[in-house]
């Protein structure tokens, strides 16, 4: 394991006044619409006439690739905070299957990611906790927030990404691939899997994903002093493949690890340990205990930190 306490928001250059950019004062109706469009399609499986088996186990697969694979392994610690680094065409692959997620493409993911980190629950934060809980869990999304990544942040917060064609691809047809994918799951299993494939999990990633920005910067404990309301919060840590140690993660952006603590199960660094052991991941990146005794939220720890 390599210990690089250098951070990709720390790199960041820091931000000028952007230019006036209306469409962040405005509702992003496609946005709004399209959720609750997909929330209606997930409320179809409970007729039965759109229940199989089968459209379950494809739902629970799909889950877990674009949800634990895609977002949390790929766009989250792969791309967002280079915590590690994935064999090229292993990365492309798991940046197509985020995709999958429909969360926006890597390019728009990772930036809003960075400017989070950047401006942590202060202005200038796309989900500015103390701004309530479900303006954190989705109405950041579609309602006028001038928190939200213009193209020029998007540039200026991801030009790693941007130059990379393959990525601009990605982000400019995330919506058709979704329809791809649904007309696939409908060739191969009826509406069904449409149903339980496409909208049920869909519905299933995008809560699991929001509760990481809504429960876990109001519900929990802090190890750490990470200065902002980010939380360790056991139950999204459980449902979120790790992402839920969300303390941890505000104190240590850079760290692949997550949960830090026995009991903080953190199902994606265990990917990322099978991963480094099949060859496809290295230059894994954890806090050195030192740098976790100094931030560690206990008058011990702060002693240590003023000698
Ligand atoms: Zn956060
Ligand atoms: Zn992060």
């Amino acid at each position: 394991m390599t210990q690089n306490p250098e951070t990709t928001e720390q790199r960041t250059p820091p931000l000028q006044a952007v230019a006036a950019d209306t469409s962040r004062a405005r509702t992003k109706w496609p946005t709004g619409i399209g959720l609750a469009l997909i929330h209606v399609g997930a409320l179809a499986a409970l007729l039965p006439a759109f229940f199989s088996w089968s459209g379950v186990g494809v739902m629970f697969l799909l889950w877990y690739l674009t949800g634990a694979i895609g977002v949390s392994l790929c766009f989250h610690r792969t791309l967002t905070h280079r915590s590690l680094k994935l064999v090229k065409p292993f990365e492309y692959l798991t940046a197509f299957i985020g995709t999958l997620a429909l969360e926006g493409g890597p390019i728009d993911w990772v930036s809003t990611h960075r400017k989070h980190h950047a401006h942590t629950d202060k202005d200038g934060d796309p989900h500015n906790a103390h701004k309530g809980l479900m303006w954190t869990h989705f109405e950041w999304l579609y309602r006028p927030n001038e928190g939200r990544c213009s193209p020029e942040e998007e540039r200026r917060y991801s030009p790693d990404l941007v130059k990379d064609p393959y990525y601009r691809f990605l982000d400019r047809f995330h919506v058709p691939l979704q329809i791809l994918l649904g007309v696939a799951l409908f060739h191969f299993g009826g509406w069904s899997w449409v149903v339980w494939g496409m909208f049920v999990r869909l519905v299933m990633v995008y809560h699991i994903t929001w509760f990481v920005n809504s429960a876990a910067h109001h519900y929990g404990y802090q190890t750490y002093r990470s200065g902002d309301k980010s939380t360790n919060c056991w139950w999204v840590g459980l449902l979120s493949w790790g992402e839920g140690w969300h303390n941890n993660h505000h104190a240590f952006p850079f760290s692949a690890q997550h949960g830090m603590e026995w009991y903080e199960f953190d199902l994606s660094w265990h990917t990322i340990k099978i991963l480094k052991a099949l060859g496809l991941a290295s230059a894994i990146r954890v806090p050195t205990p030192e740098m976790r005794s100094r931030l560690r939220a206990t008058p011990a720890s702060a002693a240590l930190k003023d000698r």
